[in-house]
């Protein structure tokens, strides 16, 4: 099996304790992995206790994953660019506390999307949606100062934003929005970026042919750069292009298709980085893997 230094692997479960997310990869033959290091859903999780991170530790030294190509994943509940100062406060404490638990588990990244300004502003149509909106700039800015201060608490972990589909008032659907907040990052060395395919394709960015996935990440290289790229998201679609909805397929049975999956194989700029399935039939995840390496050229 030919692999060019591509490290693929899929969003597991790690239901029981951390280190079952080890497991749960080495099952379906990944060589890169992604978890909740705490319940996604519940905002106060149990400190990791000194038995649990050894166990994780060991059991990630004997998979050889190495821990760059995992990429944990913060708790839905956090939004990091909420309006109201006491759901700000909370979601900037829990997330602290997402990238010391990394800290605790000897992880360089962790994975969130940037936030949601919640104004419930009237729908407008797509051309009015390509403006920069006083409310979205005013939110990608406190985005940017929640990561500040939670690097300032915190060591050795990097925030990855994830780019979102744009659905209400989710930000960080344009590049423009992750280059806006990277850009008021102060450490520049902590601050990366994770894409998402099946994001990209329905907030309006097109993959499907050689033509557009050019032009699409030189769009990206161009407004982010590839050097933030920290890992991938490698999902299908089940909405069509642009439509702003976030529902992921199993790869090639959504509205992005095969070539997308093979050209990402093929391109040295997605090397060395988590390649994460969020797929949505995990009992075929093996199969998607293998699908993926046998992309390969
Ligand atoms: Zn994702
Ligand atoms: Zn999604």
């Amino acid at each position: 099996m030919k692999t060019n230094n591509k490290f693929v692997g899929a969003h597991v479960s790690a239901s029981g304790g951390v280190f079952n997310a080890v497991a749960n990869a080495e099952a379906i033959g990944a060589k890169a992995f992604a978890l909740f290091t705490k319940n996604q859903r519940q905002w106060i999780a149990k400190a990791l206790d000194t038995k649990t991170i050894d166990r994780f530790k060991s059991m990630l030294a004997s998979s050889g994953i190495l821990p760059k190509h995992i990429l944990p994943h913060d708790s839905y509940l956090i939004n990091l660019g909420h309006p109201e100062v006491e759901k700000l406060d909370k979601s900037r404490n829990a997330f602290v506390d997402e990238l010391r638990r990394c800290e605790l588990l000897g992880l360089d990244r962790l994975n969130f999307h940037p936030g949601s300004h919640l104004v419930k502003v009237a729908k407008k149509d797509k051309e009015n949606r390509e403006v920069m909106d006083p409310i979205e700039d005013v939110c990608l800015d406190r985005i940017a100062e929640s990561i500040n201060m939670a690097l300032d608490q915190t060591q050795g972990v990097s925030a990855v934003l994830e780019n979102t589909a744009g659905q209400g008032s989710n930000l960080g659907w344009r590049f423009e929005h992750l280059a806006h907040i990277i850009d008021k990052v102060e450490d520049k060395s902590r601050i990366g970026v994770c894409i998402d395919t099946c994001h990209m394709f329905t907030a309006g960015y097109d993959i499907r042919t050689e033509e557009t996935y050019k032009q699409t990440w030189n769009e990206f290289e161009k407004i982010v750069g590839f050097k933030y790229l920290m890992g991938m998201h490698i999902n299908d679609s089940k909405p069509p292009l642009g439509s702003h909805v976030d529902r992921h397929h199993s790869l090639g049975k959504g509205e992005i298709g095969l070539d997308a999956f093979r050209f990402i194989m093929n391109d040295a700029r997605m090397d060395d980085i988590p390649l994460i399935l969020e797929t949505i039939d995990e009992t075929i995840w093996k199969e998607e893997i293998e699908l993926l390496y046998s992309f390969v050229d």
